[in-house]
């Protein structure tokens, strides 16, 4: 890639990405013209030298005429010769200084809604964005909207109905073993991962924690070099300057793959809720790590080469002021127990045991919210998964529960009234909600400067990443024609 594009087309991507508009002196000289051949001093004249001036002035503006007329014909002219070259001001993708081949660092903020970028003062985030591309209303996460599904999401291009991680904690169907966030064997992980990918083709890839990143499938063995075991204490300045380290290896040691995992802001958006000062703080400490690599990348020369591609996994919402809805509520139209439930809340998910009809569960627990009789009973629409609207893709794996309720924007639902403490906040719900949208912030030799992008759901992550590390990758829920899209054409 990037063999030998011109200095002039770099130079004028650099320094002036939008299109000046400096080739417009025709006007003002028409209008100049015109001010010159308009009569000044004509009255107290004879006929003759009435007729003699009108001649005169008849021949004059004709001639201005002319005059104009031709001016305009040519600079017509010049300027569809010269609009060719303004071709070349049409942004390619730039050349790659020092490194042998591109590299990809994949980074996620967990819980990074969108909008907290500007809570406070990001000047390493807003370096990226002016400088790369945006998803000007957000990123667009997976249904459900929680952090397993949605890190496998990206990084196989999959909805968790076919990656198989369909919430951060499931049973086996068959079996009845409970899937955890510490779950490592392959037989939960379907899909093909980004490292996978990367390693089938020869390349390196390193995982600094991601979801799936420790699980052996295929070539990847997570190996101990290139594969971090997760440990939330690691601290996160330490995670940064592994990954500055990789920099600092041979150049065929250098994996053309990594990601990055910080925890935060979600850890803080949990506790209380996305619009408490932790929150503007845990931003702030982002932000001044993206500082951090920033600053170490150009230190080794490598910066403008790297691709940076800083995401996050969904959003959060406050979860307060009594928004609960209460399963044993529903005890006089059906009983749920607890037993069946796989998850209450934001995705209240139900596998009735046999003999009990989902379709008849979801009839009888529909009358009863519909009832007007159960608190907040409005608040909550249960559904056959086969019946949940397409958009959700949330049915084509038997690991899904066959009832599944969809919670309105900062409702919980509880078996039971309790003192639990309800204020904080959650994630988890409708992916069409905007607080679950999260961040798409993309930096590098492929991607344009200053661009904003229309939202996109992140299955379209995983080709985006192939494309720009130009190998094959396998099938997925993102569409082919995603990454030209986006990405600058070559030079
Ligand atoms: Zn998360």
């Amino acid at each position: 890639m990037g063999s030998d594009p011109s200095p002039e087309v770099l130079n004028s991507t650099k320094l002036s990405p939008l299109p000046t508009h400096d080739e417009d002196p025709p006007s003002t000289a028409l209008l100049s013209f015109n001010t010159d051949s308009s009569p000044s001093d004509s009255h107290k004249s004879t006929p003759s030298t009435i007729l003699f001036i009108s001649l005169t002035l008849i021949s004059c503006i004709a001639f201005s005429a002319a005059a104009a007329f031709a001016f305009l014909f040519f600079s017509a002219a010049s300027a569809s010769a010269s609009s060719p070259t303004s071709s070349l001001h049409t942004p390619k993708s730039r050349p790659l200084l020092k490194l042998n081949r591109p590299v990809v660092l994949l980074i996620s903020s967990d819980g990074f809604r969108f909008g907290y970028q500007f809570k406070t003062l990001t000047p390493n985030i807003h370096r990226l964005i002016s400088n790369g591309t945006e998803a000007e209303t957000g990123l667009i996460p997976v249904f459900p909207t929680l952090t397993f599904p949605n890190h496998y999401s990206i990084v196989t291009g999959l909805y968790p109905a076919y990656h198989g991680i369909i919430n951060n904690h499931f049973l086996d169907p068959q079996t009845g073993e409970p899937f955890t966030m510490q779950s490592h064997e392959p037989k939960w992980w379907l899909g093909e991962p980004l490292w996978e990918t990367v390693v089938n083709h020869g390349l390196k890839a390193a995982t600094y924690f991601w979801p799936g990143s420790e699980v052996h499938k295929g070539s990847w063995t997570c190996p101990v070099k290139y594969c971090m075991q997760y440990n939330s204490s690691v601290p996160f300045d330490d995670r940064v300057d592994t990954i500055l380290n990789y920099f600092d290896l041979p150049s065929d040691d250098i994996p053309s793959f990594m990601t990055l995992y910080f925890e935060d802001p979600d850890h803080q958006g949990h506790q209380v809720g996305p619009d408490d000062p932790e929150i503007t703080e845990a931003i702030a400490r982002i932000d001044r790590l993206m500082g951090r690599l920033i600053h170490g990348l150009e230190e080794r020369g490598v910066f403008e080469d790297v691709t940076i591609i800083m995401v996050g996994d969904h959003g959060m919402v406050g979860t307060c002021d009594k928004k609960l809805i209460f399963l044993d509520d529903l005890a006089s139209w059906i009983q749920i127990p607890p037993d069946w439930v796989h998850s209450y809340t934001p995705l209240l998910a139900i596998r009735p045991p046999a003999g009990n009809s989902p379709a008849d569960v979801v009839a009888k627990m529909n009358e009863a919210l519909k009832s007007g009789k159960v608190e907040n009973g409005k608040y909550l629409r249960v559904y056959r998964k086969e019946d949940l609207p397409s958009r959700l893709h949330y049915a084509a794996s038997d690991r899904i529960p066959p009832v599944i309720g969809l919670i309105e924007e900062g409702y919980k639902v509880e078996q039971k009234r309790s003192n639990r403490r309800e204020c904080g906040g959650a994630h988890g719900y409708d992916n069409s909600i905007f607080s679950m949208r999260t961040i798409f912030i993309a930096h590098g030799p492929q991607f344009e400067r200053g661009r904003k992008i229309p939202s996109f759901e992140n299955v379209q992550i995983y080709n985006l990443v192939t494309s720009i590390l130009n190998i094959k990758g396998a099938p997925t829920n993102g569409s082919a024609s995603f990454p030209e899209s986006v990405l600058l054409p070559p030079a």
